[in-house]
Parts: structure tokens; sequence; C-alpha cells
């Protein structure tokens, strides 16, 4: 007879969805196994635009119910999370031709009203010629409209629903795939691939909650036996990261020709983030990458509106996702849904699918989803996410400036900027990291860009980071500073971290 655990809820994806559903359920006192095939939000979750919003434009496609719900989670999740979630102005050109500006009142009347808005500012009215904000831009906008939103480190946001799961109990297995899975007397029994040591396992849960987001179809046909699942429609949309095009710390919300719009963001201080697109895609969402045609659009887009123009030769980095929209019907990638759908797959042995949603939503998702799960596992704990600090978050929304001030009076070594790096990363577990260090040279080796081996190794410890893009590229930012060849020497001491603690289990 077989003895081991049987899990109340095994999920598969550890995206923002799965993360966030893992959290909430542990937190009510289910026992969670959580898969990741790859790192923390290697998927979808570190390719957004990165904005806790309602999305204005999707009140042209009367998606009332999502923008209502998204705007009230802006407050929600800036409280719960200060340090890696802060408001931003948004400045909404008036261009002749495209959007009457009566039109662009009305969409932020109703997003300043339906939206639970406390702490946010309301929208106002600008006169170009005379706001800092129409000094980078051509002379022919001469009105804007100002109103609120949220910015997010999205990867991090993933990171830290992990890390407070796994606080409460939740098993958070990256690098493990769901290969294949039966139901037999009531009970799961789930194939995994363990993909650094190359092992298989099988784990038992009572149910499966697919968080798979793009993969969410094949999880499904391949690993969970319902052949030839349709469920989502896959719609590219790629980044570029610019040198700073501005100084204003306001974002720009700029509308185009063909009826979309994109957003032209300050990012990591000497940047710009300029995005996105929308096109369909085929094939494994992992390979995505951005078109030279998406270059040129992006490029050509924001060029209508700086003076000086957005060249390729100015771009710096470029990213690529894929969003795993809900398949209405919609003719063209933009129009469909950008709502979510949990779904109770019919068949052998209880699935409940998540389709869709945005990363402004997840708390929201889970709580649904933990709706679902009490209809088929029985109640246990209530919802408590609203008020429950994400780790490091436990500051209040404004008080990010304080942080950083307690931070440097603990730890004087430490210049400005790099204070305000650790606070908006870690919050107040920005000392965990630091210890009882009395020195920069008692944080270890300098791999550039203030990244330090305490730094590394508590994202190694904490944070589940295995490889050189897992520190650079999602858990930091530090990939845009570093050097190709700081990039490579942090690379080496990864592997060596991994080949010690694998020689140390032999
Ligand atoms: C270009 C773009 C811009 C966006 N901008 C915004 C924005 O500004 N604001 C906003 O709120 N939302 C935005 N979104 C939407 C948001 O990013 C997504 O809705 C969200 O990240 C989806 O999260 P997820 O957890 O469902 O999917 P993912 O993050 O993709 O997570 C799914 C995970 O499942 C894992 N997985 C797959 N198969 C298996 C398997 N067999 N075993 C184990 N693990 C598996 C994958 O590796 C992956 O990590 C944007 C999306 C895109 C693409």
């Amino acid at each position: 007879m077989d003895s081991s655990p049987v899990y109340d809820i095994l999920v598969v994806g550890g995206g923002i969805n799965g993360c966030g559903i893992a959290r909430d359920a542990v937190g009510r006192g289910y026992s969670v196994f959580l898969a990741e095939m790859d790192d923390l939000a290697s998927g979808t979750s570190s390719g957004s635009t990165k904005l806790i919003h309602g999305g204005l434009r999707y009140l042209e496609h009367y998606e009332f119910r999502l923008v209502r719900e998204a705007l009230m989670e802006r407050e929600v999740l800036w409280r719960n999370a200060p340090h890696i979630i802060w408001p931003m102005r948004f400045v909404l050109p008036y261009a002749k031709g495209l959007r009457p500006a009566w039109m662009l009142r009305l969409g932020l009347f109703i997003y300043d009203y339906i939206g639970g808005r406390k702490l946010l500012p309301p929208t106002r009215t600008l006169d170009m010629r005379r706001d800092p904000s129409g000094k980078p831009l051509k002379p022919g906008f001469a009105k804007a409209f100002e109103y609120s939103d949220g910015w997010v480190n999205d990867a991090r946001l993933v990171v830290l629903n992990a890390t407070d799961a796994a606080a409460r109990g939740a098993e958070i297995h990256t690098r493990t795939m769901v290969e294949d899975a039966r139901f037999e007397d009531g009970i799961w029994s789930i194939l995994l691939h363990d993909r650094l040591t190359e092992e298989h396992r099988e784990v038992r849960a009572r149910l499966v909650v697919n968080a798979a987001g793009p993969w969410v179809d094949q999880v499904l046909s391949r690993a969970l036996g319902r052949n030839n699942a349709h469920n989502v429609r896959l719609v590219q949309g790629s980044h570029i990261v610019v040198r700073r095009k501005f100084d204003d710390p306001r974002a720009y919300f700029f509308q185009n020709a063909d009826g979309r719009i994109i957003f032209a963001i300050p990012y990591e201080e000497e940047f710009t983030l300029i995005g996105t697109t929308d096109q369909d895609y085929a094939g494994d969402p992992h390979d995505v990458k951005i078109t030279d045609a998406e270059i040129d659009y992006l490029c050509a887009a924001a060029s209508e509106y700086f003076v000086e123009p957005v060249q390729r030769s100015d771009i710096v980095w470029t990213y690529s996702a894929v969003r795993p929209l809900y398949d209405d019907g919609a003719s063209k990638a933009q129009e469909a849904t950008r709502d979510y759908v949990l779904r109770t797959e019919p068949g052998d042995g209880p699935i409940i699918n998540a389709f869709g949603g945005k990363i402004t939503t997840y708390r929201r998702l889970a709580e649904s989803m933990l709706e679902k799960i009490e209809g088929i596992l029985g109640k246990k704990g209530r919802s408590w996410t609203a008020d429950a600090p994400l780790p490091g978050g436990d500051f209040p929304p404004t008080g990010y400036e304080a942080e950083v001030e307690k931070l440097r009076k603990a730890y004087p070594f430490l210049d400005l900027h790099h204070a305000r790096r650790l606070v908006r990363l870690y919050g107040t577990n920005a000392g965990v990291l630091l210890g009882d260090a009395k020195s920069l040279a008692e944080l270890g080796r300098n791999f550039g860009a203030d990244l330090y081996e305490a730094e590394v190794r508590y994202l190694v410890d904490h944070e589940w980071a295995v490889t050189s893009e897992d520190v650079l590229w999602r858990r930091t930012k530090r990939g845009l500073r570093l050097s190709q060849k700081e990039a490579a020497a942090l690379d080496e001491f990864m592997k060596g971290l991994s080949r010690r603690e694998s020689a140390a289990a032999e």
C-alpha cells in the first residue's frame, strides 16, 4: 500500500495565477503541492507591461466587470506590497483624428468612479504647452489627460506569493514538470519530472488545479489525458527597452492610428519601457521572440509622439510573452477578452482550469478558484489575502522612503542607490540578506552593479534561483547593467553553487 502523502491540491504552474492560488489555498488550511516546470515567473508572468491597472481600453469592449474588479485591486495590492507596487500617473495626449476628447474624458470619469479609489489621485486635464510632460512630445499635442494606475514588479510578485505560500506550508517545486497523471480510487497520481536531476517521481493529490497559462491546453491534452483541448487563444506581446527618453516620472499612454494603444513608461531609472503588441501566436510559448515587424511598429508608434524619434539603435533589451486569452471567438487578437474563466473539467478526476486573467486580478482569480475548490474538497478557512502583506511588504503604502532611511541607518555603508534598490526588491526583508555585514566587503564578491554574493545567495536559499538568468532577469533586473563578462562570471559562480550542492547530497 502506498503510504506517500495525499495532498489536497496539486497546482500546475508557477506563474502569478498558480502561486496566488497556492498561497490562498495553503493559508485556508489545504495542503498544497505546486509544480513549475522551469523557473517561477518564467512564462507570461515576467513578460507583462507591469501595470496594476483597470485597463482603460477594455471599457471600449464593455468589459465593465473586469475593469471594476481590476480597479478595485489597485489599492489592495499596493497596500499589501508597497515595495514592489506603487502608484503611477499616466499622461494620455489627445490626438486629432483619433478618439475624441469627450470619449477619453468619459472613459476616465468611469475609471475614476467605479474603482473604489481612496488614495490614488483623480484624473486632471493638462495643457501640454505648459506642463513638463509636454516637453519631450511633438508640439501638435496641446491637450492631455492625466490619470492614476499602478506599477508592479511582475516577476517579484510571483516569487513573493510563492515564498509566502511556502512559509505557510505549501510545497513549491521549480524545474519540476507535470508529465502524466492517472486517477484511481478517487486519487490522482501525478508523474513529475525533475529537470535538474532528470529523475521522475509520483505525487498524489485529490484535486488538480491547472494554472499553466499559455500551456493550459497542452497540460490538459498531454499530461491530464483530455484530448484536443482548445480553450485559449495565444497572443504574443512584445516590449522594447530604450535609454531614457524623458525625465518626467509619469508614463505616457499613446493612441495609435490602428486603434491600438502603447505605453512609454519610466523603467529601472535609466530606461524607458515601450509596449506592447498583439499578434496571434503558434508554437511553444517559451520560444516567443520579438519580430522585426514588432520592433518597427513600436519604434514608429512611439516616434509619432516623441520629438526625438525612437530608433532601433536605441534599444538595449527586448522581451516577449504570450497571453493565454480565453478564446471567446473574437476576430482580432486585440479584441479577445482579457477576463478570466475558471472551469471544472468534465471527465474522470477533478481538475479545475484557469483560463486567461491579468496580473492585476490574480488575487481575485485565486479567491474565485478557492470557491470552486471548496465545492469539491469542502470548505476550510475564509478568504484572507485582502489584508495580508506579502513578504517584505509590511510597511505603510507611502512608507518607502522611510524604509530606505531605516535601512541606511542600520547599514551605513550602503549608498542611497543601493539601499533604494534593495528596499524596492526585498522591502523589510532587505536586512535578512545583509545579515550582520558591517561593510560592502562583508557582502562577499561583487558581480557588478551592486550585485553582491550575499544577495545572490539569498536568492538561491530563499527564492529558488538556480541560474544566472533567474537572478539577472527575474529576481532582479541587473541584467540591464552587467556586462557580458560580468554576467558570465555570475553564471560560473551559480553553476559552482549547484555543483557543490549536488556533491554535498551524494
Ligand atoms: C505582453 C503582455 C503584457 C501584459 N501586460 C499586463 C499588465 O500590464 N497588467 C496585467 O495585469 N496583466 C498583463 N498581462 C497579462 C498577464 O501577464 C498574464 O495574464 C499572467 O501573467 C498570466 O499568468 P499565468 O500564471 O496564468 O501564466 P504564466 O505566467 O505563463 O504561468 C504558467 C506557468 O506554468 C508552467 N507550466 C506549463 N506547463 C507546465 C507543466 N506541464 N508542468 C509544470 N509547469 C508547467 C510554465 O512554465 C509557466 O511558468 C500581460 C500579458 C502579456 C503577454
